[in-house]
């Protein structure tokens, strides 16, 4: 195993950088018509039209994603592209999106995230960012980059420096 320098909390922005569509929001639209063409859903969603209760956002193995509200699917979301829209079910066939709530402390939770180092398996082929946080593993067991709405700043940051103490 070999630490890995991730320096960032990855997101739906690295995945369309992986799928070599311009933004996050296109990333989304092209997801869109896939699922239509796969027959998945058939309401098509403007990439403007977004209404209803957001949806929250967590930090799975140091990705942000959220869950859609009708099948459960996660998914990649972006502070900077806060929309959701279920490639799955196309948000129920509703052809509209939602949009994702971020916690107020971010960059606060971010920071004490990234503050856990992460491991990868050499003998692993990883072609970009999104492989790498998905094949990352936490160095310190306990310590992984997760949070969901409820845990503070602070518990994060304290479970950092506990850990770090035992060392
Ligand atoms: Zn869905």
């Amino acid at each position: 195993m070999k630490k890995i320098i991730l320096d960032r909390i990855v997101t739906l922005e690295d995945l369309a950088a992986r799928d070599k569509q311009e933004n996050g929001l296109a990333w989304l639209l092209w997801k869109c018509e896939e699922g239509i063409r796969k027959g998945k859903f058939s309401a098509r969603w403007d990439g403007k039209r977004v209404e209803g209760e957001a949806v929250m956002a967590f930090v799975n193995n140091g990705r942000w994603g959220a869950r859609c509200k009708v099948c459960n699917a996660p998914q990649y979301v972006s502070p900077k592209t806060p929309v959701f829209f279920c490639a799955e079910c196309g948000c129920g066939n509703s052809g509209r999106g939602w949009g994702v709530e971020f916690p107020e402390n971010r960059e606060r939770i971010e920071a004490a995230l990234l503050a856990r180092e992460v491991t990868v398996d050499e003998s692993l082929l990883i072609r970009n960012v999104v492989e790498l946080a998905m094949h990352a593993r936490p160095k310190t067991p306990g310590l992984a980059r997760n949070w969901r709405a409820g845990i503070e700043a602070e518990t994060l940051e304290e479970e950092n420096a506990e850990r770090k103490g035992k060392r």
